[in-house]
């Protein structure tokens, strides 16, 4: 590398055409490269060269090989060609580079970061959830880590109780025929799980769309009615080839913060507000202060007329821009149904995390030929709204574990307490105390193992357990707690009141 960096190589483009580059390649016993040029269509292709190195390539790349000023070797592992197991092995070499030493730390600096609070390994350690060959890439959560899913439910059903939202529940295994009206058959079938009773065809939900669908038709619904907003914790399915699972960031398994606005089209606009400010709201809470918004916009084959796109796309933006929320614009790249708007959270190493979405639709009230009664007696297709603010729980909570380092806020921790005893004789003090707290409505556990003071209090740091509570003589003979916070904190000796003061205004102040 030090060399090519030295001898400046130009990166030279340039068009070639398919068999010229069959027989160059074919010349320099390059095996691999003919295959893949066996795979692109016929006519011009695009060469990059950098000193002795031939390449096929779209391009952008740097001028010269001199405006490397620093490199890194990450790694070398075993990858099958084409990522195929029948295939051979080969070696791949994992390197980076960046135009400044300084660029280049700070970015070895956030993988080594990112290494320790990999989810997976926290995971483990936290004793969170696990993963059985019984049931591939679908999640087994443990006692702390399905504390953990149901906190981030309970405190999103919170606020769906002051947002106006009805919360429903519909089946997971639906008819074929539903989710060939829906379209999910013929766009979605590869990535769906089928099952078969009584000679009748069913697929296991891969979205909860279609059954709110239904939901709604079941009773004629009148302009009044509206907007009508429909939640639900759904599961749904979704095949994934097992090279792409990624511990909770991708399962084949997961539970959507799903919900459904069924409005009027001139209530768009204070639809799409509401969920922005919800949106905006629900991150805050998880200190993602910092997160971008994109809006897509028509592409070029689309249902509904111009005029609806218009007005939606309108919608979307000015709701950002009545917020002075800056947005990019991703021009043509909407679904087929309708405009979008994609938020990505920064979390706390500045890593992007796209999550939640704002999806407008105009097909699937048609499929399912939805209607309103409206104000002058005739009959109207009322606009249907995807939103997800996590996006996927499972996801968002493997975010929260890196984001928080597995150290989650006191009202969301699964153990907020640990009280340890130094030695038996205390263990009687240090069981009224916990009463005292779990009273009080917080989650205690006790450490009265046979270990040193010391090792148990490096434990419940490890554990990331907010607060420990030690109890030794000094403290039972005082009727005081000596605490200590997480992150090796001595807050020195308390009485029960002053800690309880302490941790409801903790509390108080996370907002959730
Ligand atoms: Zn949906």
């Amino acid at each position: 590398m030090q060399k090519i960096v030295e001898e400046r190589q130009a990166f030279k483009h340039y068009p070639v055409e398919k068999q010229a580059a069959r027989e160059r390649f074919t010349r320099l016993a390059e095996p691999y490269k003919l295959e893949i040029l066996d795979g692109l269509e016929e006519g011009q292709i695009t060469f990059v060269e950098n000193g002795p190195f031939i390449d096929l390539c779209r391009g952008n790349h740097i001028e010269t090989t001199g405006e490397v000023k620093a490199f890194k070797l990450l790694s070398i592992a075993g990858a099958y060609w084409r990522g195929n197991e029948n295939n051979k092995m080969l070696q791949r070499i994992y390197g980076t580079a960046f135009f400044s030493k300084k660029e280049q730390d700070a970015y070895l600096n956030r993988l080594e970061e990112a290494k320790k609070r990999d989810h997976r390994k926290l995971g483990k350690e936290l004793d969170l959830f696990s993963f059985h060959d019984e049931s591939p890439a679908m999640v087994f959560f443990h006692q702390k880590g399905f504390f953990l899913f149901n906190g981030l439910i309970e405190y999103l059903r919170g606020q769906l109780k002051t947002r106006g939202y009805q919360e429903v529940s519909a089946p997971t295994i639906l008819s074929d025929d539903l989710w060939k009206k829906s379209g999910h058959y013929d766009n979605f079938h590869d990535a769906m799980y089928f099952t078969k009773a009584e000679n009748r065809e069913y697929a296991v939900k891969p979205m909860n769309c279609p059954g709110h669908a239904l939901i709604y038709k079941s009773a004629q619904r009148s302009y009044r009615d509206l907007p009508l907003r429909l939640a639900e914790f759904g599961k749904v399915h979704r095949y994934e080839r097992s090279g792409a699972t990624h511990g909770l960031m991708r399962v084949r398994a997961f539970t959507q913060d799903d919900a459904h606005h069924f409005c009027m089209e001139d209530q768009l606009q204070a639809e799409i507000g509401g969920l922005i400010d919800f949106t905006h709201e629900v991150y805050r809470t998880f200190g993602f202060e910092h997160y971008e918004v994109a809006v897509s916009t028509k592409p070029p084959k689309a249902m509904g007329s111009d005029e609806i796109w218009e007005k939606a796309t309108t919608a979307l933006k000015e709701a950002l821009k009545a917020r002075s929320i800056s947005f990019t614009v991703n021009e043509g790249e909407g679904a087929f149904y309708g405009p979008k708007i994609e938020f990505v959270i920064y979390d706390s190493i500045d890593r992007a995390w796209q999550c939640g979405t704002i999806q407008v639709d105009f097909s699937m009230p048609e499929r399912f030929d939805l209607e309103y009664v409206a104000p002058d007696s005739s009959r109207k297709r009322p606009v249907m709204i995807h939103r997800a603010i996590y996006g996927s729980l499972e996801r968002f909570l493997g975010i929260l574990i890196e984001h928080y380092a597995g150290a989650f806020p006191l009202w969301l921790a699964p153990v907020q307490i640990r009280v340890l005893t130094i030695a038996e004789s205390h263990n009687a003090a240090a069981q009224k105390i916990i009463e005292r707290f779990q009273k009080e409505g917080f989650r205690v556990e006790e450490d009265y193992r046979n270990e040193k003071i010391g090792y148990k209090i490096r434990e419940a740091e490890m554990q990331k357990v907010p607060y420990s509570f030690v109890l030794g003589d000094k403290e039972v003979e005082s009727g005081q707690i000596a605490v200590r916070k997480r992150g090796r904190q001595d807050l020195g000796s308390k009485t029960v009141e002053e800690i309880l003061m302490l941790l409801k205004n903790e509390l108080a102040g996370t907002g959730a």
